[in-house]
């Protein structure tokens, strides 16, 4: 793995001793991931793994130097997980595929060792092992190394999803109640930038993995998925990296892209609006072309999960993937202030993605919807701020640490549950609960606070270390 390359956030330091003390010697053991509600799915860790998010260095199980050069492709037809990768051995390189089960024994269960499609594997990886040793062959009986991978190896900081913590006033609204203004902005800040830098760790992880480019699309790819559909967007992005996608036209591009997702497989014409079916035509007379390469991602465990209840017409993700093929449109002007930090233009930036607009997803919600009286923002207002927040800053503070200054002034984001929640247990009904909660900055430090103290006390703060070393904070 790389080092993580740049000029860290000055207070984002002083948070992290401040928190690391706080949690020293706690067992992490979780099998979920912060956000997920589910322990993780195959796909999931399919996913993690070709972001890089779990590294790419390596020891085998018999103690082999293991590094990955290349991550190779997602196989959209019969056989191993990923297709086309490099891999070192103890410093010998070696081109194939690479197998990823939850269960070592996944290898024999599913016949892969009697099977010719897996005959090329050069890596098997695992969650979960058997006690007793368990060597992976493929059908010439060559030994494949293997790698168990853990989710300690993901970063430091997994923990179960504890979910929300009670409303009521904390223990610490009172030390906090004696501070001043500054200093309390000071915490806040802090935590803002320990944060940020956690978000620019994890997109800095995936570009040693996948490149820079790639990184920045599934990264705006992912927050066009809002939380829900995270995930989904992620694997699609991955499945359709951005070479492929920029080698084809705009036609094969979208019916690619809405084939991939699945979508084009229920909708009936019969069912939809005059206006949808001339699109659905235009979309299916280049899918039916590529759907046969790519049946293997439309056999229901294998497709995206899309999470559409409690979704927003607006955020429907159907909607979200017309908005991902008008960007791709356009993808030079958008991706290049974030491919060079020195060509960066907050107004710029802004002004290319709300000039972005699509003949038909417009003026539609979905492809069944009728259409909308007039056309509508395809990426609004609040989706931009959170790809400022998600993508841009993280991705460029590190290059150009002054750009601080310019992300301590954006504005805070939509109502978040957690923030509220946050804001009346730190300050209870004090005025300062408004003051801190003006700039995305402030929710992102409370956020931080909630998630490292509020979430991780089950004694309704009587054991919470949190007041007593504010004390401390001068
Ligand atoms: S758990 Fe700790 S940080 Fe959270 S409200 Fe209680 S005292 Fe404050």
């Amino acid at each position: 793995m790389q080092a993580y390359p740049m000029t860290p956030l000055p207070l984002a330091d002083r948070y992290t001793r401040f928190r690391d003390f706080v949690f020293a010697g706690v067992a992490e053991t979780s099998t979920k991931l912060p956000g997920l509600d589910e322990p993780l799915a195959e796909l999931d860790l399919q996913s993690l793994w070709f972001a890089g998010a779990f590294g790419n260095e390596f020891t085998s199980t018999d103690g082999k130097r293991v590094r990955i050069v290349d991550f190779g492709v997602w196989n959209s037809g019969a056989g191993p997980d990923f297709n086309h990768c490099v891999i070192e051995i103890d410093g010998q390189t070696k081109r194939g595929d690479i197998e990823l089960d939850p269960d070592a024994r996944d290898w024999e269960r599913h016949a892969h060792g009697a099977n010719p499609e897996y005959a090329r594997v050069v890596l098997h990886l695992f969650m979960n092992a058997p006690a007793e040793t368990f060597y992976t062959r493929t059908l010439d009986h060559q030994e494949v190394p293997q790698v168990r991978l853990d989710l300690a190896m993901l970063h430091t900081d997994v923990r179960p999803n504890r979910g929300l913590a009670a409303v009521r006033i904390g223990r610490c609204s009172t030390p906090l109640r004696e501070m001043d203004d500054a200093r309390v902005h000071s915490i806040i800040e802090s935590a803002a930038q320990h944060r940020l830098e956690k978000k620019s760790l994890r997109l800095h992880r995936s570009i040693s993995a996948q490149g820079r480019e790639q990184t920045i699309y599934q990264a705006i790819s992912q927050a066009l998925g809002y939380r829900q559909n995270q995930q989904a967007f992620m694997l699609l992005s991955q499945r359709l990296p951005i070479r492929r996608l920029k080698g084809l036209s705009a036609e094969q591009r979208e019916a690619l892209i809405f084939g991939v997702s699945g979508f084009l497989e229920g909708v009936k014409f019969e069912d939809t609006e005059p206006e949808t079916r001339g699109y659905l035509r235009q979309l299916w007379q280049e899918w039916w072309r590529m759907r046969e390469e790519c049946a293997r991602w439309l056999e229901p465990a294998q497709r995206p999960h899309w999470k559409l209840a409690a979704t927003r017409p607006g955020n429907h993700p159907q909607r979200r993937l017309g908005a991902l093929t008008i960007m791709l449109e356009s993808w030079d002007k958008v991706s290049a202030p974030l491919m060079d930090a020195t060509r960066w233009s907050q107004m710029a930036w802004k002004e290319t993605l709300a000039a972005l607009a699509h003949e038909f997803w417009s003026r539609h919600y979905t492809l069944l919807a009728a259409p909308a009286a007039k056309p509508m923002a395809l990426v609004g207002e609040s989706r931009v701020q959170e790809m400022l927040a998600n993508v841009a800053y993280p991705l460029l503070m590190p290059e150009r640490t002054r750009l601080w200054a310019e992300y301590l002034e954006l504005p805070a984001l939509l109502e978040n549950q957690k923030v509220s929640r946050a804001v009346l247990r730190l300050f209870g009904e004090s005025p300062r609960g408004t003051l801190f909660q003006k700039k995305l900055h402030h929710q992102q430090g409370l956020l931080q606070i909630y998630e490292d103290f509020c979430l991780e006390d089950d004694s309704a703060c009587a054991d919470c270390p949190f007041p007593e070393r504010l004390k401390e904070w001068a």
